[in-house]
């Protein structure tokens, strides 16, 4: 076993720098050095609802980059040295029909999550990337384009994969009308990716007050939710609505908006939703979701976002500053997404 520092929860919304295990590295193993590592909502969900007691051990962060510091005797793709990007998953079953099709993140047996998974091989939990290193499967590690910067770049591998997927699958490009109600960590990449696809976006907010942000993030206007005339003109109006925000929310107002045949895609809130079948039968409107990315997929993206100079917006803290970033995070008080330099483990 190898030993690297990391953040591990102690209870809830509480985590506590700490010693962590990683395994030794198997033939198709890197070892990365971790340099900076996103902050998502799963991070705070995972990390507020942690109890002292809880059987496994919980060190969270999933959208990370580093260098390859090590390499297992099989590893082919990388050398020690490369800049690499890890996301929310780190491993798969391999042959069932998801993951033959590319989509090892809807696995019939379950990805393996990069952290508070269960490992394939030896069983036990995985560490997130909280911590200066991490031991990954190569298949599961992507090479980091030159010119994208690892910090920006680090959200890309949950956020932005999460919104990249429905934009690819519903085949956004030149002239589609897509809208992205809510502007955190997804909604900000969501709005950069479409413009860069060439969509007319749009961007939903509840109030005026994100307008200028919108704008500059490409948007072409924001309709905020309580411009009922504005609302009530925009019927119809898009072909993908990507709905981002994290609360629990009625469907019905988003819904309107979707054009015939278009989608109203949940990214944001995965809980449980009432519809009214009404709201999609006028219309033939379809409701749909997605959730993190293939391995195609995410290289797909990074490439993409290498070309169009795409990463996302970020305020970098010292990883010692986990708590204020959590916090900040709750009360949606960061533009767009934290970043946590990983350095300061040294
Ligand atoms: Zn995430
Ligand atoms: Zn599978």
């Amino acid at each position: 076993m190898r030993t690297t520092p990391g953040w591990r929860a102690t209870g809830p919304g509480t985590l506590r720098r700490t010693p962590l295990y990683r395994r030794d590295l198997r033939a198709d193993d890197l070892a990365v050095r971790v340099d900076y590592c996103g902050l998502c909502h799963t991070d705070l969900h995972a990390v507020r609802g942690h109890s002292p007691d809880a059987p496994q051990p919980l060190v969270p962060g999933h959208e990370f980059t580093g260098v390859v510091t090590e390499t297992g005797s099989g590893v082919t793709a990388f050398s020690v040295g490369d800049p690499v990007a890890v996301g929310n998953i780190v491993d798969s079953c391999g042959t069932c029909p998801m993951c033959e099709a590319g989509q090892e993140n809807f696995c019939h047996s379950f990805p393996t999550l990069t952290y508070g998974g269960t490992d394939r091989r030896d069983g036990s939990t995985t560490l997130g990337g909280f911590s200066r290193e991490y031991v990954v499967r190569e298949a599961f590690a992507y090479a980091l384009p030159a010119g994208l910067d690892p910090a920006a770049a680090a959200p890309l591998l949950c956020a932005g994969v999460t919104v990249w997927e429905p934009l690819r699958s519903l085949g956004v490009g030149p002239g589609s009308r897509v809208a992205v109600a809510g502007l955190g960590g997804l909604g900000h990449l969501a709005v950069k990716l479409a413009v860069a696809l060439g969509a007319e976006t749009t961007v939903l907010s509840r109030t005026e007050a994100k307008r200028e942000d919108a704008l500059r993030l490409g948007a072409r206007e924001l309709i905020a939710a309580t411009d009922t005339a504005r609302m009530a003109a925009a019927r119809d109006g898009f072909d993908v609505v990507l709905d981002t925000i994290s609360a629990p929310h009625d469907p019905a107002p988003h819904l309107r908006l979707v054009a015939m045949d278009g989608t109203l895609c949940l990214l944001g809130h995965l809980g449980r939703i009432t519809v009214e079948v009404m709201d999609l039968l006028v219309g033939r409107k379809r409701l749909g979701s997605a959730g993190s990315g293939g391995r195609r997929a995410t290289a797909e993206m990074l490439r993409f976002c290498a070309e169009h100079g795409i990463t996302a917006d970020v305020e970098v803290l010292p990883s010692a500053r986990i708590h204020t970033a959590l916090d900040r995070l709750a009360r949606d008080d960061v533009r767009h997404r934290f970043v946590l330099d990983m350095s300061d483990l040294d």
